[in-house]
């Protein structure tokens, strides 16, 4: 089901992405069929997924004995065997498969299992360095691109703002970003108002176009 949490969720490929992704899924209280064709993976995630399974998803008698189609989501993980992916994520089209996300390598893997109906293709690792490229260069301590206009990052209080209520220091206005919590000495993060006013050694949680946020964050 698009709409609504997923509680049942098959991932195949379990090497370090979709290890990692079902084991947080399993976490955060989702059911989780894992599948891999190497034997000591399934061996090290047995006990840690709801269920572990050997099989080879590019053969279509193996996805039907697991009941692939019952599941709500599909994850592919498999990454630098592209056959495997691409073979796989074409038998669950077939099959009619929900929702299918699956992991490319390069752009050329994406675009073949966009051109086969993958309903969510994700470049984990083009993703994590265009992501890691923001807090290298700069001064923020996260950072989450939603679009190239909206931009949520993590970044301590600069000078010109404490001591000020967020109305005084008018960040909006000056830097085009706007504050949404604020962590100050409790360690906990507070709902940023007009009337919050920001310490010295504060973490904010700013939203803004990605230029403006990387200026504020900047700021000493
Ligand atoms: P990562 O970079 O996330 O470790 P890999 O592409 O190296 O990704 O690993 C993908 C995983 O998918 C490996 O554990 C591999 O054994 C598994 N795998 C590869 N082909 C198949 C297949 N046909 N069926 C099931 N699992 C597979």
């Amino acid at each position: 089901r698009e709409g609504g949490d997923a509680t049942s969720v098959v991932v195949i490929g379990l090497g370090r992405f979709g290890g990692a992704l079902a084991t947080e899924l399993v976490r955060s209280g989702t059911e989780v069929l894992g599948v891999d064709t190497n034997e000591d993976t399934v061996q090290s995630l047995n006990g840690v997924l709801t269920h572990v399974v050997r099989a080879d998803s590019t053969r279509q008698a193996a996805l039907d004995q697991l009941g692939v189609a019952d599941f709500d989501r599909i994850v592919v993980g498999i990454g630098s065997d592209i056959q495997a992916s691409i073979l796989t994520a074409s038998l669950l089209k077939r099959m009619g498969v929900r929702s299918i996300w699956a992991k490319a390598i390069s752009e050329q893997h994406g675009l073949i299992l966009e051109q086969l109906g993958v309903d969510h293709v994700i470049y984990p690792e083009a993703d994590m360095g265009r992501r890691v490229a923001h807090l290298v260069r700069g001064s923020m301590l996260d950072y989450v691109e939603f679009d190239r206009d909206l931009v949520v990052a993590k970044t301590i209080a600069p000078r010109e703002i404490i001591g000020k209520t967020l109305e005084e220091a008018a960040v909006r206005r000056k830097h085009g970003i706007t504050i949404v919590k604020i962590k100050g000495a409790d360690g906990v993060w507070h709902a940023a108002g007009a009337a919050s006013v920001v310490n010295e050694g504060d973490t904010l949680i700013v939203i803004g176009p990605v230029e403006r946020t990387e200026r504020f964050a900047a700021l000493r």
